[in-house]
């Protein structure tokens, strides 16, 4: 007999029928043996309506207000399920997050989960019935019964978060679409299911697979080691798998990550290769990379950022031992690199750097918290740490540093951080899973950023670190960082150019303020750019395998798309290209990778 968490989302009790027919699969779930704890969103748009009502009363509603009312769509969902289920004569009992006693942050509708007390529950499962929780919801004190929520999609995290209180045996998230997908089927038709997927890439395509799944649930899943399961409520297949690797034991209170870096990982066995002055067009960088695929050279970090004028600098790291090939591989193919758009330039320059290291801050509690980023290159800057390259993707960031730094970067980071161990990815999968792991498990397109670029950063420790705190000061995330490799001298100091991408709706926001503060922090021009889309590939089979970035940027030149930037962690490539080019970019990637199929998948409404 196991004990199994079941959620069902908002559509799969968006009418009488449905939470019936959700009654009969919990039902026929009990009846196979297994003890159930049912979690249930507010039924169909009920949320979206509340959130509307109280825009009608208020600009700006209070927060605490906005929980008081939020927090009534689940209500009414779960006494009608119990209901349901006693129609069936099943036994059931329905618990709002306070009465189970889901404790959270005092954080009115962002609360996070502290604890969770299981005892009652316990109870009414020895008693034969099942229990069905309000999802979304909690309360921040046992003395005020304050109540709060989550954030939007966050019934999710509260059935994974009392699947690990309940060490039950599975969780499942049932949901209207058959479980996660390659790519966006309403972009791409032939996306495939997959049948497993690893939180880590789960993760890294938050932005993508929020949609399906609350980024907070599965960091709680990976965290605990629980076993999730995404599935359709509408038919018996098995949905996707997200697996996590066995977790070190963990405490159940702070269940939710108050930290929002779980890891700080280095990798001091890195050499840097940069090209300045690549033509910006279609093709170069899979030229470049294609070569150093065909020399069998592992390629790590891969940055590009734009200039001024038609040329791009490309970045990349190897490990020490490749340096020299990979150094003749740029040197020989910089010639033909040759800016056709200007003559002047001149070739391509390549510069190598030899003993650089690899620092990185990991963990989902850094999406959407700003300042995070900010947070570990102010402790650089502090530490005298002089940042080389930037890259980022949605749950880590990673700087190139000079070797020798390369310590006293990862003391003060750990420090700053509160993190005492540093887990190297590789080896907590093991290599088994590594060789089974798809290189490219899925992809997907970000429509909603516009990128701003601000020109002539002056060189030093602590310029990145005040520019973003600044941004994370006015509430502003940052999605994707690049520093570029380019150096001018500009009235005796060297600068540097950093472009970044932001939520569309934060453009203005970041510009003005960027703006304001240049002068004093000695950079020149801030530009923005909506028109841009990102196009992302994740997989952790990627790790050690060369050729994959390659492979992409095939893709890419031949549908004569022009890649703006590049960013990439170990186990995802991102993209920037012009807006009107992403879903092609999209597509093309999703079948240069061999993800596409041929069944079609029922897109809801
Ligand atoms: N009902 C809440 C929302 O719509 C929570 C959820 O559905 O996960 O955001
Ligand atoms: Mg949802």
């Amino acid at each position: 007999m196991a004990l199994i968490v079941q959620k069902y989302g908002g559509t799969s009790v968006g009418t009488v029928e449905r939470i019936q027919a959700v009654a009969q699969r919990v039902k026929k779930t009990v009846a196979e043996g297994h003890s159930l704890v049912v979690v249930v969103s507010a039924m169909g748009k009920t949320t979206d309506g509340l959130v509307k009502l109280a825009h009608e009363i208020s600009t700006h509603p209070s927060r605490r207000e906005m929980d008081m009312l939020l927090s009534t769509g689940e209500q009414v969902s779960i006494a009608l399920l119990s209901m349901a289920l006693q129609e069936l004569d099943q036994p059931a009992i329905s618990l709002t997050g306070a009465q189970v006693g889901i404790v959270t942050e005092a954080h009115h509708t962002r609360a996070r989960i502290l604890s969770i007390e299981t005892e009652r529950i316990q109870r009414h499962l020895q008693q034969g019935e099942v229990v069905v929780v309000a999802g979304f919801q909690g309360i921040s004190s046992t003395t005020d019964l304050e109540i709060t929520t989550l954030g939007r999609g966050g019934s999710d995290t509260s059935a994974v978060a009392l699947a690990a209180a309940l060490q039950a045996d599975a969780c499942e998230i049932y949901t209207d679409v058959p479980g996660i997908l390659t790519a966006d089927p309403r972009i791409v038709p032939d996306a495939q299911l997959m049948s497993e997927i690893t939180s880590d890439e789960m993760l890294e395509l938050a932005s993508l697979g929020a949609k399906v799944l609350h980024p907070r649930a599965v960091e709680i899943a990976r965290n605990y080691g629980v076993t999730l399961v995404v599935r359709s409520s509408w038919e018996d297949a098995p949905g996707t798998r997200v697996v996590s690797p066995i977790p070190q034991a963990r405490p159940l209170e702070g269940l939710e990550l108050v930290h929002p870096v779980d890891a700080v990982e280095f990798d001091t066995d890195q050499a840097k290769i940069a090209l300045l002055r690549v033509p910006d067009r279609p093709g170069v960088a899979a030229r470049l990379f294609g070569e150093i695929a065909l020399q069998n050279l592992d390629v790590d970090l891969i940055i590009q950022s734009i200039h001024e004028g038609n040329t791009n600098d490309i970045a990349f790291t190897v490990t020490q031992s490749s340096l020299h090939r990979a150094e003749a591989v740029a040197a020989a193919i910089a010639p033909a690199l040759r800016n056709h758009a200007d003559p002047t330039l001149g070739e391509a320059e390549v510069m190598v750097e030899r003993q650089i290291a690899k620092v990185s801050i990991a963990g989902a509690g850094m999406i959407g918290r700003p300042g995070v980023a900010a947070q570990m290159f102010a402790t650089l800057a502090a530490a005298d740490v002089n940042i080389q390259m930037i890259s980022t993707s949605e749950v880590k960031v990673s700087c190139a540093i000079d070797a020798a730094d390369c310590d006293r970067a990862i003391a003060a980071l750990c420090k700053e951080f509160e993190v005492t161990s540093s887990p190297a990815n590789l080896e907590k999968w093991g290599d088994r899973s590594q060789e089974m792991a798809p290189i490219v498990r899925g992809a997907a397109l970000d429509l909603n950023q516009a990128r701003l670029a601000i020109r002539h950063v002056p060189d030093r420790p602590g310029m990145a670190a005040q520019l973003f705190r600044l941004l994370a000061g006015k509430g502003i995330s940052v999605d994707m960082i690049i520093q570029s490799q380019r150096c001018r001298l500009i009235n005796g100091v060297t600068t540097r150019d950093i472009a970044f991408t932001v939520a569309q709706a934060d453009a203005d926001a970041a510009q003005t303020a960027l703006k304001e503060a240049s002068p004093e922090l000695g950079c020149s021009e801030v530009t923005v750019d909506r028109a841009i889309a990102k196009v992302s590939v994740v997989g952790t089979g990627m790790i050690g395998r060369p050729g994959v970035a390659a492979k992409m940027f095939e893709a890419f030149a031949q549908q004569q798309i022009n890649i703006q930037m590049i960013a990439t962690s170990e186990i995802k490539i991102s993209c920037v290209v012009a807006e009107e080019e992403g879903v092609r970019a999209l597509q093309a990637v999703h079948a240069a990778f061999g993800l596409a199929g041929t069944e079609q998948f029922q897109v809801p409404a």
